[in-house]
């Protein structure tokens, strides 16, 4: 019988299947509708050449070389995919699937109206939103650099909590190992999306994330592939990867994808990692799936009902 899996930090807009993007590109897509250019706060001097990038795009391998998926898709147009997405994997398949509703780093205009989003779609079955999260980028964790990200964030965040929505955040990706603390105990996160860089500090790991059963979502092949760990130095030795450390200071996690597609992995090559090359043991792998459905934010029933079948 295959290994029973939870998956909590898989990206919905990371995970769409690059052969159907395609098949929608070059059937019915209108490309003049798509945004010429978009400007990454990251890059600021280079904006993103969209609709020539994609109008160069001669081939399904060409497409997958682009890898990227830059679609300008709103919440509300998000959630109404998840809307017909959700029933049909679990019906057909017997996934039981949730959502985190993102906040975006650099969009902090949207961080209120995420949260007013949670609270209007949470509970509603076919939705199944669980919780919020910050996303892409940890500059709003700065209060003193970058005040107008930090405010609406913060404040949507302690919404959140008075809403009581759960809130899990990414923190300590390849930033500040600051930001993890200050996820925990300024922002309420009772979960950090990666937190690699606080995994140095077995202090930290032990006083403040197992005596607060705080929970470490580890995406291993997105941690290398952004730098958020930085493997050997001749070759990639996963045996010395963040998870492995908290592991060993029996820290709550749970193993993910994050954005499959634009990582060419899935959740299955990431338990393989773990097992083959991080030499992690099929029984600890077994406990890891536990805490992971134990740390989700699916309701009480849910998770009882999952976890029976995690114990067999
Ligand atoms: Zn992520």
């Amino acid at each position: 019988m295959p290994l029973p899996k939870v998956e909590l930090h898989v990206h919905f807009d990371g995970a769409l299947a690059n052969d159907l993007l395609y098949k929608h590109l070059t059937t019915n897509c209108d490309i003049e509708s798509l945004p010429n250019d978009v400007f990454l706060p990251w890059e600021p001097d280079e904006p993103l050449q969209v609709r020539s990038l994609l109008q160069s795009c001669k081939s399904l391998s060409e497409f997958n070389c682009l890898c990227q998926c830059k679609g300008e898709r709103s919440l509300n147009a998000m959630l109404k995919c998840f809307e017909i997405f959700s029933p049909l994997v679990r019906g057909q398949f017997g996934v039981v699937v949730n959502q985190l509703l993102c906040c975006i780093n650099w969009r902090p205009e949207w961080a209120d109206e995420v949260v007013e989003l949670a609270k209007e779609f949470r509970g509603l079955p076919s939705c199944a939103v669980v919780g919020v999260d910050i996303a892409a980028g940890e500059e709003h964790f700065d209060s003193i650099n970058f005040p107008a990200l930090h405010g609406p964030h913060y404040d949507a965040m302690q919404k959140a909590a008075s809403m009581g929505i759960p809130v899990t955040l990414h923190a300590g990706e390849n930033a500040d190992p600051e930001n993890v603390r200050k996820a925990v105990f300024l922002y309420g996160a009772t979960r950090i999306g990666h937190g690699y860089r606080a995994s140095d500090d077995p202090k930290f790991l032990k006083n403040v994330c197992v005596d607060r059963n705080i929970h470490f979502e580890v995406c291993p092949t997105s941690s290398l592939e952004t730098g958020g760990w930085v493997g050997g130095e001749e070759a990639t030795d996963w045996k010395k990867h963040p998870l492995v450390k908290m592991l060993k200071a029996k820290c709550s996690l749970s193993i993910n994808s994050d954005d499959p597609t634009v990582f060419k992995t899935s959740l299955n090559e990431e338990i393989g990692i773990v097992r083959n090359d991080m030499m992690i043991a099929e029984d600890d792998i077994r406990g890891i799936m536990r805490k992971s459905m134990e740390a989700s934010f699916a309701s009480e029933e849910t998770k009882r009902s999952i976890i029976s079948k995690l114990n067999y």
